[in-house]
């Protein structure tokens, strides 16, 4: 059979309905424990060797699972494994590659609890950050690779600049240097871009936002593109034995590359972090993702018209300074844009106005149809005054270099009708400006 292209994949990838009383919807499976039949099939669960096996629901659960492998088939990933939250599929890729100690280079325009995490949490723990101003600058990024680093971390499309990050660069220059690279893809979903086709080794994603759609459930996933060779002098932690692997096949050599070979990473994950720190995803809240998903072509090409549309008009408000979307043909990323986002930039663009701090709380303030929250990929309309509210934790010197001004607005464009989203901007800015 050929490859299922990704319309196909969203509405049927992962999921077989004979294996679930031929229901035509993925089942909420909301227990926590599973039987395992016989002695021997008990043991064999436990040791990770059935497919398709469940257990106990942190560890692993059917309805998650569907979700699981529809995202991975999604991104054109081998493996996937679903969490409690953005944060957590960060956390835990960030864990698998560097404890025990190490160094990571990522740029400073990042998710701000993300950038706080590494700056302030991350190195309690050992794991230090080489943050780079311009990600796209490979000299720079090549000399900060030292003997114990263990990734370049990136997000495919900066928040809230929409600055694109150089995928096929940055995965080669890591390749040479035998680590990974992990790409945020939350902006851009796997309907806009996926990594994976350009090199990057794993993705993580807030699925709380576009993946899912509708502000309505809050959690991430970890997937895993199967190329990395972890069986790499770097990477200790995937060749120690472990106890938990140990079986009749792997009476010996029973470490994660052994047993898993190169799908190493997204097994620890599963087995060491969701197992043991257990930040699990719940079935109902993988069910509300399974139906979000279904629908998320039409959502995203019809958001990112309108994005367009609002960032024409904005580009033309006497009262606008600059519009930050890089799916603009003036913007000097457009060549990048075109390579990497032929359907489009994303659902999120920011831009500045012409006036005061006073004026710019004004218009948050009278915005009827723009809800005023820290939120992105929703079917609703969103703005955010980043300084006061989502970017909080740059430092003030950082500011400037990614916009971070007072007269800064981002916009989270939903499926409401286009020209009632500019209107409702236009009044607003005249109301500030008046
Ligand atoms: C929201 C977001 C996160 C964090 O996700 P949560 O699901 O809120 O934990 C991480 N990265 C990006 C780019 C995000 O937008």
């Amino acid at each position: 059979m050929t490859e299922e292209k990704f319309d196909t994949l969203r509405i049927h990838g992962g999921y077989d309905p004979a294996k679930h009383n031929n229901s035509a919807t993925v089942p909420i499976y909301q227990n926590v424990a599973f039987a395992l039949g016989s002695a021997g099939r008990g043991e064999a669960v436990a040791q990770g060797t059935v497919p398709d096996a469940y257990m106990y629901s942190r560890v692993g659960n059917p309805t998650v699972g569907v979700l699981e492998r529809r995202l991975a088939a999604l991104d054109g990933g081998t493996e996937a494994v679903a969490v409690g939250s953005g944060m957590a599929a960060i956390t835990y890729a960030i864990l698998n590659v560097a404890e025990g100690g190490g160094r990571i280079i990522a740029p400073y325009d990042i998710y701000g609890a993300a950038l706080d995490e590494f700056e302030t949490l991350f190195p309690k723990y050992g794991i230090n950050f080489d943050l780079v101003g311009n990600i796209n600058d490979f000299d720079e990024v090549k000399s900060l690779i030292q003997p114990d680093t263990r990734a370049i971390y990136v997000e495919s499309v900066a928040n809230p600049t929409t600055e694109i990050s150089d995928v096929e660069k940055l995965a080669r220059i890591a390749h040479e240097a035998h680590i990974p690279l992990i790409v945020d893809n939350t902006f851009s979903t796997p309907y806009l871009f996926k990594p994976i086709q350009y090199g990057a080794d794993i993705v993580v994603y807030s699925s709380t936002k576009g993946i899912s759609g509708h502000g309505n459930v809050v959690s991430g996933v970890i997937i895993d593109g199967g190329h990395f060779d972890w069986e790499n002098s770097q990477f200790p932690q995937f060749q120690e034995n472990e106890f938990i692997l140990k079986s009749a096949e792997h009476p010996e050599n029973y470490s994660y590359t052994t047993v898993f070979k190169k799908q190493a990473f997204i097994k620890r994950i599963r087995m060491k972090y969701l197992r043991l720190m257990g930040a699990v995803l719940g079935p109902f809240d993988a069910y509300l993702e399974l139906v979000g998903l279904e629908t998320i072509s039409e959502r995203l090409d019809k958001e990112v018209a309108t994005s367009l549309k609002i960032a024409n008009y904005l580009e033309k408000n006497p009262h606008v300074k600059a519009v930050y979307y890089t799916g603009l043909p003036d913007s000097s990323q457009y060549s990048l844009a075109k390579k990497y986002f032929p359907k489009g930039i994303g659902t999120v663009l920011s831009f500045e106005l012409n006036g005061t701090a006073e004026q710019t709380k004004k218009v948050v303030d009278a915005v009827k149809l723009f809800l005023y929250l820290p939120n992105v990929g929703d079917s609703r309309s969103l703005i955010v005054n980043p300084i006061k509210i989502t970017h909080r934790e740059v430092p003030e010197d950082r500011r400037a270099a990614s916009h971070i001004t007072d007269q800064l607005l981002r916009l989270s464009i939903g499926l409401e009708d286009s020209d009632d989203l500019i209107n409702d901007l236009d009044q607003a800015i005249k109301t500030a400006f008046e």
